[in-house]
């Protein structure tokens, strides 16, 4: 038998985050999020719950080879442009969208030699200050691109820094809104919490979203906004989940402390089980005591540092658990059970991006489509 983790992607879940998306931005398009590997679940494992998806955006050239390897011939978007001259061609032969961020990719557009002239995203740095033009320099590189043989369609795009916090999006929209006013083109703000959280009102909420939106995180059921809102508070799902068994269980008299550097001490007798799940599955190496998990479904917590291969939890809630029982690390676990990753995330001082991207290739993984008929 083979070590008893596993991961699940839950196709059903993907389906329902993204309709949860698009009923939030009914008058825009919705990019689906697949870069990182679509934030680890797999581009392949996903594809079949996000493909209701208006067109896949990502960064890396082999990752659009493999959506339209895959079979997708909508709109795909590379979200940080080309990197090098030659990857246009791979742009003009796969028609790939680009962003147009900085002089150099201009100067690779006019160099190119296409039959099929390219729709870009110019992007603008409204604030972020990573990737982009500067507001001033916005409409300059703009005429550049527009007078180019190379291009025939040119979108505007930036990306909000502050969308899921006090600082929110009113500032780098209204930079936005002058850099672009009266230029033709359509328009992409949103990340995730942009989209779910949106304007002052309907009409403000209907521009900010403009004619794409670009939500990752969420369509894989996490919250952008942790702790203030919840998953479940925005209807989103979990389409990860990381689950394991027990495979020892450890009797702890008071003094007794577990796993290395003892830095959990029992106060009193306890049962502490331990879980074939360790930091080099992905799971959190800094998730302290006390980081939630559920055994059998019961949530309760793990106790000392986690190992290489395993970690231990505290059974004191869970007394009927022995070796083999079921131990969701997140995701939906057994009768209806759910640890939403963001409360790991938490728990660890991190987000639930980097715990799904973090992912280890030996963790097997499988796709559950609940909703898929079996084939006739
Ligand atoms: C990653 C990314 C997004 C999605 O962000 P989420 O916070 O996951 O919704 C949107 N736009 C750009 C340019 C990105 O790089």
């Amino acid at each position: 038998m083979p070590r008893p983790i596993q991961a699940t992607i839950h196709t059903g879940a993907l389906r329902r985050n993204l309709a949860r998306l698009r009923a939030a931005a009914p008058g825009a398009r919705v990019w689906a999020i697949v870069k990182a590997n679509a934030y680890g679940h797999g581009i392949e494992r996903a594809y079949e719950g996000l493909r209701g998806a208006d067109g896949f955006a990502l960064l890396d050239l082999a990752e659009a080879e493999r959506i339209r390897a895959l079979g997708w011939r909508g709109p795909v978007l590379l979200l940080e442009g080309v990197f090098e001259p030659r990857d246009l061609e791979l742009c003009s032969r796969l028609n790939l969208w680009h962003a147009v961020h900085c002089d150099e990719q201009i100067d690779w557009l006019a160099m190119h030699k296409t039959h099929q002239p390219h729709r870009v995203f110019l992007k603008l740095n409204s604030g972020m200050n990573r990737l982009g033009f500067a507001p001033q320099r916005y409409r300059a590189a703009h005429a550049r691109l527009a007078a180019l043989p190379q291009v025939e369609e040119i979108s505007h795009m930036t990306h909000f820094s502050d969308a899921d916090g006090p600082r929110g999006t009113a500032a780098q929209r209204a930079v936005f809104d002058r850099a672009t006013s009266g230029l033709p083109g359509e328009r992409s703000l949103c990340n995730s919490a942009a989209t779910l959280r949106g304007g002052t009102d309907e009409a403000d909420t209907r521009a900010l979203h403009a004619d794409w939106v670009r939500p990752g995180i969420a369509s894989y059921g996490s919250a952008p906004d942790f702790p203030e809102h919840s998953a479940a508070h925005w209807g989103l799902r979990p389409a990860m989940t990381l689950a394991s068994r027990l495979i020892g269980i450890t009797h702890m008299a008071a003094g007794d402390s577990i796993g290395y550097g003892s830095t959990f001490t029992a106060e009193q007798p306890m049962r502490a089980g331990i879980v074939a799940c360790g930091y080099a599955d992905g799971y959190p190496r800094h998730a302290p005591t006390g980081t939630p998990v559920l055994v059998d479904g019961v949530r309760t917590r793990t106790l000392g540092r986690i190992s290489m291969d395993m970690l231990a939890v505290d059974l004191t809630p869970v007394p009927a658990a022995a070796v083999g029982t079921p131990v969701t690390l997140w995701g939906q676990g057994p009768n209806g059970s759910c640890l939403p990753i963001d409360d790991v995330a938490h728990a660890a001082g991190t987000v639930g991006y980097e715990l799904m991207c973090a992912l280890a290739p030996r963790v097997p993984v499988t796709v559950e489509d609940a909703e898929a008929r079996p084939s006739a």
